[in-house]
């Protein structure tokens, strides 16, 4: 059989056979999972929202799920990955928002990019309709895909049964405590009146709250309410600077009378009882007053800066020349004559270190003085200490009050000095978005809002977090590298808004006008998959799904018989329900993206260790980088979004799976480019190709036993690698070494002037279908059935290695070959004239033992000296021949000092060696024993295993 297939038409090979087996699988329900005598691995990675098809980003931690599944599958467990969709809150319905408002950039990524028919556009705009537009989409890509998902599970996040497994798990959270009324700082939409997580931002960004201290300067007209993140330098503010581009307001604020931008004030009403604006007034009208220094006492200037921002905390901003860059740069400019007063001293630096970096680097805009001001920052905070002298600055009647700070370290000089503000009613705080601007999805920037008597879920208690903890330190995390991120996560996560008043979702149990937020009703749903599906089939209603009846199925608790009787849920059913719960959990593995650590992977382990006990704890998480194309990120406004089925269709189904998971480590982003997608294809290609390696030569030999050894090293090696997930490695093995591998033994038994043996290019194909199948199952399926079986290659086992057909000693010989090779061309390249033949002289192997022993003596950390110490050269001659040998050892490659351990005739070895040295380089190979007068003749040398080599 002949299947030779032209490159143009590859891919449209690929994904024909993609659909053959993307329909046998489905009708031979082989990924179906159902609880039976056999060790289990359950799976899951995040439901989707569907409110827009997937791109090729999408793809890459299903795909990396998915090669887990199947591995594992072939290891002989029993693998359940499950799918539902996530219709909850904001994602979907600012999105039908946004097509309702007929948002152009949208619509054009809608139409132009996605391909959506015109007749659907409109339609879109309901939010219900979107979903389930997307989510059979997104089910299409998929299983276009080749995710070997039982769906028979599906469902989605506002099914009423779903429901009613929400307000149980939200009803075990409120009998712990875990759920709190209170007032509580939260980032919020100003247009939805929403509080406002990643999910609701666009681009996904968490806002990170901060708070800036706040220090008042007086004026004539009111208090300039300068914002810092350094109080403790508030003894060496030397001005106030404010932008005079900017409209300021005089209002009542904090029970005074304050000046802060007009942006500032708008914002401040979403965090104070009341903000009463007085009048407007212009930046540069203020630079005419001046102002006092509430520490000091001191009269100092209002002086205008450009670099002061107006949206940012208060717009208002003291100016400490001697430790800010941006103070002292700027300074400088405005009023060259002013004297900076250093507040910290910092190793390393002058009196002034603002003045050292800025005069020593010269920055050339903001961007530079912004570094400068982190260095700084950094230095001073870690290792800064408060100068004794700078209560000389203070005014008299504070100076014993804050006798303490000279000589503290910066962070509690800092502690000191807010404390003190506070009390003598000179300071405040004001929340900040720190990493501003964020954007909710309906354009707006996000700001901070104080939310009072909201419900949150109170990850910062105590008890709940040393139990997250606790399932943190039991949970398996791939790669191990990103365990940090998590603990970092844990500890700093505290009440969480847990509810909104818009979007699709669950009403919140006990006050039903508010709807249960997307990142809070995705936290242990893994739980509800073990029964979806028997829940769908017993047709069972919510109204039976009370919180008995899931205490039953998920701890065990109450009497069957009893919620029988109550629920109308028959018993035996109820008890299969818990038996399925109890065989598939706990959760064996949950795959994510780096972006969903700090809440949704965080709040799954809170809400778990919340609710389960111990032994339902989940066992793993991996994480795995994101997608680039072309090297950049995908974005709307690059235009460079590849839809992932637009990308199926053009590279194939296996391309892109191994394209999107296997080219870099798991932690990595990914560079989805047209060259990686060409070289997998051609690789896989190629193995189709050996289908047509049938007739040739029952010669089974050296090459043979070769090859042989090389694909069982790779079974062997690949195997740990596939538990850690290090599929790059894998992948280039199976794809790229072994495919050069057969090549090699092709030449190898073309120098024998003989055929290849197509036993062995057969039990090489075996092998690889199995192991390639993870992550090209459809070709991996194809290439198993026309090597003639019926099973399903998706179902075989793993192979195991055949450890004795790894030869060392055969594949060192080899590599030995291929290092003279390479040398005889190196000699080739500068030779004048067309050499007919090549002599290579032999060392005697008089050198193997001192060779040996300077190799044992130097990797073993010993010395040249210790070497030559214990040799003894008794002649100026032998003294040259050990430092030869020295020499020798230090650039002696793997192979060889590999070889010297197993190998003992080299004579021998070399002249099995010839006809393939005789093939590769097309020249006549003689091998001689090299000799002292020999050595005299060529004026060359050899050592062991490295022959001298003569050209004629
Ligand atoms: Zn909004």
């Amino acid at each position: 059989m002949v299947i030779t297939i032209p490159p143009q038409e590859f891919t449209e090979f690929l994904n024909e056979i993609s659909k053959k087996w993307q329909e046998e699988w489905r009708r031979s329900r082989i990924f179906e999972a159902e609880p039976k005598d056999q060790k289990k691995f359950f799976t899951t990675v995040a439901f989707p929202y569907p409110n827009s098809p997937f791109h090729l980003g999408h793809g890459r931690t299903y795909v990396t799920g998915d090669i887990y599944a199947r591995y594992m599958r072939m290891k002989g467990y029993n693998v359940l990955y499950p799918m539902a969709f996530h219709f909850t809150g904001t994602p979907i319905i600012t999105m039908a928002d946004d097509v309702a408002k007929g948002d152009k950039e949208l619509l054009d990524i809608f139409q132009n990019i996605y391909e959506i028919p015109s007749e659907v556009l409109p339609k879109l705009s309901d939010p219900l309709f979107m979903a389930n537009y997307f989510k059979e989409d997104i089910k299409k890509a998929m299983s276009e895909l080749g995710l070997s998902i039982d769906w028979r599970r599906e469902f989605t996040t506002i099914d009423p049964n779903f429901s009613a497994f929400i307000v149980w798990q939200f009803s075990k959270l409120q009998e712990k405590g875990y759920v709190v009324r209170d007032t509580h700082p939260v980032g919020w939409c100003p247009v939805h009146n929403l509080p406002v997580g990643m999910h609701d931002t666009k681009g996904d960004k968490e806002p990170d709250i901060g708070e800036y201290t706040l220090i008042f300067f007086e004026t004539k007209q009111g208090d300039l309410a300068a914002a810092t993140l350094r109080p403790e330098t508030v003894f060496g503010a030397v001005a106030v600077w404010v932008n005079p581009k900017a409209t300021y307001v005089i209002a009542e604020a904090w029970g005074r009378t304050v000046i802060v931008s007009e942006k500032s004030a708008e914002k401040l009403k979403f965090q104070l009882d009341s903000v009463k604006v007085i009048k407007k007034v212009s930046g540069s009208e203020l630079t005419k007053m001046t102002s006092v220094n509430p520490i000091t006492g001191k009269e100092i200037p209002v002086l205008p800066a450009d670099f002061v921002d107006p949206s940012t905390a208060t717009g208002v901003v003291m100016s400490v020349p001697a430790h800010a860059p941006f103070d002292y740069f700027y300074l400088k400019k405005v009023k060259p004559n002013a004297q900076p007063i250093p507040v910290v001293s910092v190793e390393g630096y002058s009196d002034l270190p603002a003045r050292d970096l800025v005069e020593s680097t010269h920055p050339k805009d903001d961007e530079d003085l912004k570094k400068l001001t982190e260095q700084l920052y950094r230095a001073e905070f870690n290792k800064g200490k408060m100068r004794n002298d700078v209560l000389t600055l203070v005014k008299s009647e504070y100076r014993s009050a804050l006798e303490s700070v000279g000589g503290k370290p910066v962070p509690e000089g800092r502690e000191i000095i807010t404390k003190f503000l506070v009390e003598v009613g000179k300071g405040g705080k004001l929340l900040e978005i720190m990493n501003k601007p964020v954007y909710c999805r309906c354009g707006n920037e996000v700001v901070v809002k104080i939310l009072k008597d909201q419900w949150f879920l109170d990850y910062g208690n105590p008890e709940w977090k040393s139990l997250a903890k606790e399932l943190l330190s039991k949970m398996r995390v791939v790669p191990e590298e990103t365990r940090k991120d998590f603990e970092y996560a844990l500890d700093w996560l505290q009440k969480r808004a847990c509810a909104r008043t818009r979007g699709l979702g669950t009403p919140l149990p006990w006050d039903k006008r508010w709807i249960i937020e997307s990142l809070s009703d995705s936290t242990i749903y893994m739980a509800y998959y073990t029964i979806s599906h028997k829940i769908k089939e017993a047709g069972l209603h919510p109204f039976q799904l009370t919180g008995e009846t899931w205490d039953y199925i998920l701890l065990g608790k109450g009497n069957p018989e009893e919620i029988a009787t109550k629920t109308g849920i028959g018993k035996d059913l109820l008890m299969e329900l818990r038996r399925h719960f109890t065989y598939w959990y706990p959760l064996d593995m949950r795959h994510s993206g780096p972006d969903l650590i700090p809440n949704h992977l965080s709040f799954f382990i809170f809400n778990h260790a919340g609710v389960f006990p111990k032994e339902l704890w989940p066992r793993g998480v991996a994480v795995n980088g994101f997608i680039l194309y072309e090297g950049k990120k995908m974005s709307k406004s690059l235009r460079n979004i590849v839809p992932l089925r637009k990308a199926i269709r053009i590279y194939g189904s296996d391309v892109v799976r191994i394209a999107l998971t296997s080219t870099v480590d798991m932690g990595s982003d990914a560079n989805f480019t047209e060259s990686v997608a060409k070289s997998i294809s051609d690789s896989l290609k190629r193995f189709f190709e050996l289908l047509d390696y049938t007739s040739g030569s029952q010669l089974d030999g050296t090459p043979e036993k070769w090859l042989r050894s090389k694909l069982n090293r790779i079974v062997k090696e690949s195997t740990p690698l596939m538990e850690e997930m290090k599929y790059r490695e894998v992948v280039n093995d199976l794809l790229f070494n072994l495919s050069s591998y057969i090549n090699e033994y092709l030449e190898m038994v073309r120098s024998e002037s003989r055929e290849y043996n197509p036993k062995v290019i057969r039990e090489v194909l075996e092998v690889w279908t199995k192991m390639i199948s993870p992550f090209a199952p459809h070709t991996a399926e194809e290439v198993w059935h026309r090597l003639g079986h019926e099973s399903f290659v998706v179902t075989e086992t793993w192979p195991v290695p055949d450890e004795g057909k790894i030869d060392d000693k055969i594949e060192l010989e080899h590599e030995y070959y291929k290092q003279l090779i390479d040398d005889i061309r190196a000699i080739l390249n500068v030779y004048k004239g067309k050499p007919s033949s090549v002599t290579l002289y032999v060392h005697d192997g008089s050198l193997r033992r001192l060779v040996s022993t300077a190799l044992e003596v130097l990797s073993k950390g010993g010395s040249v000296k210790e070497f030559m110490q214990t040799n003894q050269p008794k002649t100026k001659e032998e003294a040259k021949r050990l430092q030869r040998v020295v020499q020798y050892v230090t650039e002696m490659s793997e192979t060889n000092k590999r070889l010297l351990k197993v190998e003992d005739d080299e004579m021998e070895m070399l002249r099995r060696g010839i006809p393939f040295i005789r093939y590769k380089l097309n020249l006549e190979v003689e091998v001689l024993q090299f000799t002292e007068e020999v050595g005299k003749l060529i004026k060359k040398e050899a050592l062991p295993l490295r022959p001298a080599i003569v050209l004629k």
